[in-house]
C-alpha cells in the first residue's frame, strides 16, 4: 500500500474519476469540495413526477469511447436520445418555424438511465463518502519543502505530497493563490481558457403526459428568434416522466427566472398549443451565476479556446502540483469525455 496523501480539489468527474483510479492503484486520496453538492457541472433534478432532468451534462455519443466504458465498468445503462417526428426551426420570430425531421442515419446522442448524477452517485459509492470534504473551499496553495498546503476559506490547511486540481484551470488561476507565484505562461494560458458551457442556461419543463409526441412532434427545436434555442424531449428512458429541455439565449441572464419562465411557455404554447401551458414544473440553472463554475473572462474567449492544451500535461511547483479536469483533456475537452480522459492521464503518472 503507497500511503502518500494525494489532496484533489474538486469533486466534479474528473475530481471522482481521478480519486477512483488512484484508490485503485493503492493510493491513499481525499477530495476537497467547495460546494454543499457533489458533481460539479453534472447536476440531475428529479421531478415530483420522476422525470428525470438535466440542468448540466447531458449527452455521449459513440465517439466518447472512455466514458462509455467506464459505463460499462459501473454496470451504468443508457438509452438513445429520442429524436422521431416532426422536429422546428425558427429563423426570425415574424416568420412560423420551419418543420423537418431528423435523419435516422444521423449519429445517435445517448443519456443515462436514471439521469447522468448516477454516474456520480456510483463514483461516489466506490470512492467513499469519507474520502470527500463538502464545503471545503480552497483558496490558496503553498509549497513547503517536500509537501504542497493547501488552504481553505476556514483557514485550515490540508498538507498533501502531490495535490491535483480539477477546477477549470480559469476558474483556479482567478480564484485561488500561489506561493510561489506558478509560472507566467500558465497564468496566462489558463486565463485564456475557455469553460464549456459556463455562460449557458439550461431550462426543463416537466409535464404528466408528452402531448409533443401524440401529434408526432419530436420535442425538438433550433431557433435563432426566440427565448429557447436548442430544445429536446427528455422524458426518462422508461417512458414514465415527461419534460421539454434545452437552452435559454445566454443574455437572458439579465431577466428574472419569472420572465425567463414566461417567455419559455408563451414559445412552447405558440409551438404545441394549450397543452404546454399545463405543466407541473419549470426548472433552470444559470451557470454563468454559478462562482464555482464561472469567473467572468477578461477577453472573449470562444469555445473551447485553449482546451486540451499540451502545456496541462507538465506537473508544476516541483512535480507536486497537476492541473487537471475536462478542459485540460487531449480529446475531447470540455465534454464528460474529455473528464474521464484527463482522469486516466493523471493517474498514469502515478
Ligand atoms: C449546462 C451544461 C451542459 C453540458 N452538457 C454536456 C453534455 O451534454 N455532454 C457532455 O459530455 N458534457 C456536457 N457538459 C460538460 C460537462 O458537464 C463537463 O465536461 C464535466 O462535468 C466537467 O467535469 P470536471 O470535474 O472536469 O469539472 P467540474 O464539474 O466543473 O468540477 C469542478 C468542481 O470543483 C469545485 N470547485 C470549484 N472551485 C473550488 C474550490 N476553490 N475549492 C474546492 N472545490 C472547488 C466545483 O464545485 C466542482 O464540483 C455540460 C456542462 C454544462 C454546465
Amino acid at each position: 500500500m503507497n500511503n502518500a496523501k494525494i489532496i484533489i480539489i474538486g469533486a466534479g468527474l474528473s475530481g471522482l474519476m481521478i480519486a477512483y483510479l488512484l484508490q485503485k492503484k493503492g493510493f491513499e486520496v481525499i477530495i476537497l469540495e467547495a460546494h454543499t453538492r457533489i458533481g460539479g457541472r453534472i447536476e440531475t433534478v428529479i421531478g415530483t413526477t420522476g422525470a428525470t432532468m438535466e440542468l448540466g451534462a447531458t449527452w455521449f455519443s459513440k465517439p466518447h469511447q472512455h466514458l462509455i466504458a467506464l459505463l460499462a465498468e459501473l454496470d451504468i445503462s443508457y438509452f438513445r436520445q429520442h429524436t422521431q417526428g416532426i422536429s422546428f426551426f425558427e429563423t426570425m420570430s415574424f416568420v412560423p418555424p420551419q418543420k423537418f425531421e431528423i435523419s435516422d442515419a444521423e449519429e445517435p446522442s445517448y443519456r443515462i438511465v436514471g439521469g447522468t448524477a448516477t454516474l456520480i452517485e456510483k463514483l461516489v459509492a466506490e470512492v467513499g463518502i469519507q474520502n470527500i470534504k463538502t464545503q471545503t473551499k480552497v483558496t490558496a496553495i503553498k509549497e513547503v519543502n517536500n509537501h504542497l498546503e493547501v488552504t481553505d476559506s476556514d483557514g485550515i490547511i490540508y498538507e498533501g505530497a502531490k495535490v491535483i486540481s480539477t477546477l477549470p484551470p480559469h476558474l483556479l488561476v482567478q480564484t485561488v493563490t500561489f506561493e510561489p507565484l506558478l509560472p507566467d505562461s500558465i497564468q496566462q494560458l489558463a486565463r485564456k481558457t475557455h469553460t464549456w458551457m459556463g455562460e449557458s442556461i439550461k431550462f426543463a419543463v416537466e409535464y404528466t403526459r408528452p402531448f409533443w409526441r401524440e401529434n408526432n412532434y419530436s420535442g425538438t427545436l433550433f431557433s435563432q428568434a426566440s427565448i429557447i434555442q436548442e430544445m429536446y424531449d427528455h422524458s426518462t428512458a422508461d417512458n414514465k416522466g415527461y419534460a421539454l429541455k434545452g437552452f435559454l439565449n445566454g443574455g437572458t441572464n439579465t431577466l428574472s427566472e419569472e420572465e425567463r419562465k414566461a417567455k419559455v411557455i408563451l414559445q412552447l404554447t405558440k409551438l404545441f398549443g394549450d397543452d404546454a401551458a399545463n405543466y407541473v414544473a419549470y426548472h433552470e440553472k444559470v451557470w454563468r451565476n454559478e462562482p464555482l463554475t464561472f469567473f467572468p473572462y477578461e477577453h472573449l474567449l470562444m469555445g473551447h479556446e485553449n482546451n486540451g492544451h499540451p502545456d496541462y500535461k507538465k506537473p508544476l511547483l516541483n512535480d507536486k502540483l497537476y492541473i487537471s479536469g475536462s478542459e485540460t483533456a487531449s480529446e475531447n475537452p470540455g465534454y464528460m469525455e474529455g473528464a474521464v480522459v484527463a482522469a486516466k492521464n493523471i493517474a498514469s503518472q502515478f
